[in-house]
């Protein structure tokens, strides 16, 4: 192995930017600053549906905001050949093969229905674990194997993990981790399209590019015998493993948007300030001292050991990182404040494309000011008229709730080019899919994101707000549609029967 320390972050680029993959960054980049070592980006899309070049130019930007710097990525380069999963395929092919010969790996030929009947059976049967693959074809002798795959049948590639004892992986955190082998599928390593899966490619890659230290969220640690396997397998000693304790919300559950912002976006957008921020990730598995909280990324770094990282839940709490940044801005000078309002809130780029949405309203140039508040203020106030239409027509203030909610979750929040088009058509075939007309929906759609009844055209409205506005707005449309009484009588209509 080699002596320099070599860290990465390999984020799929299949949405949002998320605060997780900043406090992972975090962590890594620490550690590798600290060692005089490399932090490096590479970027996993090998599910090649989900991935997209949107979301990875945001991974890119909120890294870059948060000041977290890489030494080797798609963008910048380095010597290990590209560093986007996508362009590195016939490495995992040939490294596929190297199993294959070895034994280690087997193809498999089991047609779709075959796996359809055999977990069906295994459903039947109870079977308590492992619902997994059986090792059928595991028997297949190597050469016939060979000719099949030559005739072009098609197949996938597994790995032919051990059929008993343990296997022990050593984390640095939480010492040795004991898997029986017995529970651990026959891992697909290269699926019947030929792109490889998360697992070959994250091992092949890792040694490949010389990464000393995984550091990752704690909710890899079930793969982690498959891929001490691999290494095994393919003849590699392993990089040290670290899982790093996951974000959790107040309640203690895994991080998630329905309870806190998790897009780097909304962070930025609202105005938190990225030292403010990556303090508080830090704190998340870290302190510097018994009774000392704020501390700068540079103190950080030089009091940074990774193996005393504690892993006691840490929480994602809302309100300690708002204050938190609160004492970051009363930091500033009232210059340096100005400079990161003009950064993103009051930037020129935004004032232009508010500007053009008011510009066919307003009389008097003050006009702007109460006319465009909601392109500005954090949390709205509906006022009586607009909280009565955020009830839709002919509906209860709970169905309303529960077709905003289904329209964010399921529908918007898929959406990674936020455009007038893009967010009009996934309302508009929410509304076909679900039997509602579209003005009915769109009302409160509007009131949510903009307090208000009458506003410029919703569309354009939505993606000047942005989508993570949209999306803090549309939660707490959902939750205070939910916590409207429930209509007395027959009537639908919240303007009538809800009690403001
Ligand atoms: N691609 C994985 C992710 O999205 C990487 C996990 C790992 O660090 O091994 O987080």
């Amino acid at each position: 192995m080699a002596d320099t320390v070599r860290t990465r972050i390999a984020p799929s680029p299949t949405g949002d930017p998320h605060v997780g993959t900043a406090y992972v960054a975090l962590f890594n980049y620490a550690w590798a600053r600290k060692n005089g070592g490399q932090f490096i980006l590479r970027i996993e899309d090998t599910d090649r549906e989900r991935s997209s070049p949107a979301s990875e130019s945001m991974i890119f930007e909120a890294l870059h905001w948060l000041g977290v710097s890489w030494d080797e990525g798609p963008d910048v380069g380095g010597p290990f050949g590209p560093y986007r999963q996508s362009e590195r395929f016939e490495i995992y092919r040939k490294h596929a093969e190297r199993l294959l010969a070895a034994g280690a790996a087997y193809p498999c030929f089991c047609t779709k229905e075959r796996l359809e009947a055999l977990r069906e059976a295994q459903r039947k049967a109870k079977v308590a674990h492992a619902l997994g693959y059986d090792g059928h074809c595991r028997a297949i002798a190597q050469g016939d194997g060979r000719r099949r795959r030559e005739a072009g049948e098609p197949h996938v590639i597994r790995l032919a993990m051990p059929r008993e004892g343990e296997t022990v992986v050593a984390d640095l955190l939480r010492g040795e981790l004991r898997f029986d082998n017995t529970l651990v599928d026959d891992q697909v390593l290269i699926k019947s399209d030929g792109y490889p899966t998360y697992h070959l490619a994250n091992v092949v890659d890792d040694h490949l590019m010389g990464i000393t230290h995984v550091i990752r969220a704690e909710e890899w640690i079930s793969s982690l015998p498959k891929h001490a396997q691999l290494y095994r397998a393919f003849g590699w000693g392993s990089p040290v493993f670290c899982h790093l304790p996951l974000l959790r919300n107040t309640d203690k559950s895994k991080i998630s948007k329905r309870k806190n912002p998790v897009s780097l976006n909304y962070y930025r957008r609202a105005g938190y300030l990225p030292e403010a921020l990556l303090n508080f990730l830090a704190l998340q598995g870290w302190a510097i001292a018994e009774d000392r909280e704020e501390f700068t990324l540079e103190e950080f770094i030089a009091s940074f050991e990774l193996s005393k990282v504690t892993l006691g839940g840490p929480v994602f709490d809302l309100g300690k990182l708002t204050w938190m940044n609160g004492k970051y801005i009363r930091r500033l000078t009232v210059p340096q404040l100005l400079e990161r309002l003009r950064g993103d809130l009051v930037s020129d780029e935004y004032l232009l494309k508010v500007l053009t949405l008011a510009h066919e309203r307003i009389e008097k140039l003050e006009d702007f000011v109460e006319y465009a508040r909601f392109f500005f203020v954090g949390e709205l106030e509906y006022d009586a008229e607009a909280r009565a239409k955020l009830v839709a027509k002919r509906r209860t203030a709970a169905q309303t709730a529960q077709a905003l909610d289904r329209l964010l979750e399921e529908n918007l929040d898929q959406l990674l080019e936020w455009e007038p088009a893009r967010i009009e058509e996934t309302m508009r075939s929410f509304c076909d899919a679900n039997g509602w007309k579209t003005s009915d929906l769109f009302m409160p759609v509007r009131v949510a994101v903009t307090g208000k009844a009458a506003t410029p055209p919703l569309f354009e409205t939505m993606e000047v707000l942005g989508k993570e506005i949209c999306r803090r707005r549309l939660r707490r449309a959902v939750e205070t549609l939910r916590g409207m009484k429930a209509p007395g009588g027959t009537g639908t209509h919240g303007g009538e029967d809800e009690t403001p």
